[in-house]
């Protein structure tokens, strides 16, 4: 194997390894207070509805830049902003910023256009045809 092939490979197994170091990084739950691995957790990414303006503007969803977390421990819904239940309030925290950035670690991320009583499961099915 050449050099150039043989740094790539190396280069790829520190990749996954820096990756799977990151997914272990554990988020507190602030009902029970127990700590889970962010690999096992699933996120919500919350959006709102932009009704139609004018006759040219039509309807959008766009991020609140909330997001919602659910403890595998407790079963209880943990929040990551700081606008209350204000989907405008586009108020962000520390613990919203390092899960932005920590996103890909996350067990999943699913968006949510608040649906009403839905399921996981549904939702989940919701993403993929999207
Ligand atoms: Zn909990």
């Amino acid at each position: 194997m050449n050099r150039e092939k043989q740094i790539e490979e190396e280069i790829k197994i520190l990749e996954e390894e820096s990756f799977q170091i990151k997914a272990r990084r554990t988020i507190k739950c602030s009902h029970c207070e127990k700590r889970t691995p962010i690999r096992k957790v699933t996120v919500l990414a919350h959006n709102h509805y932009i009704s139609p303006t004018g006759c040219m503007g039509g309807d959008y969803w766009v991020s609140s830049k909330q997001f919602t977390w659910w403890c595998p421990k407790c079963g209880e819904w943990n929040k990551a902003h700081d606008g209350g239940d204000n989907p405008y309030s586009q108020r962000t925290t520390p613990l919203y910023k390092w899960m932005s950035i920590h996103r890909p670690h996350f067990a999943e991320v699913l968006q949510y256009h608040n649906e009403r009583d839905i399921t996981m499961e549904e939702l989940r099915k919701k993403q993929d045809a999207r």
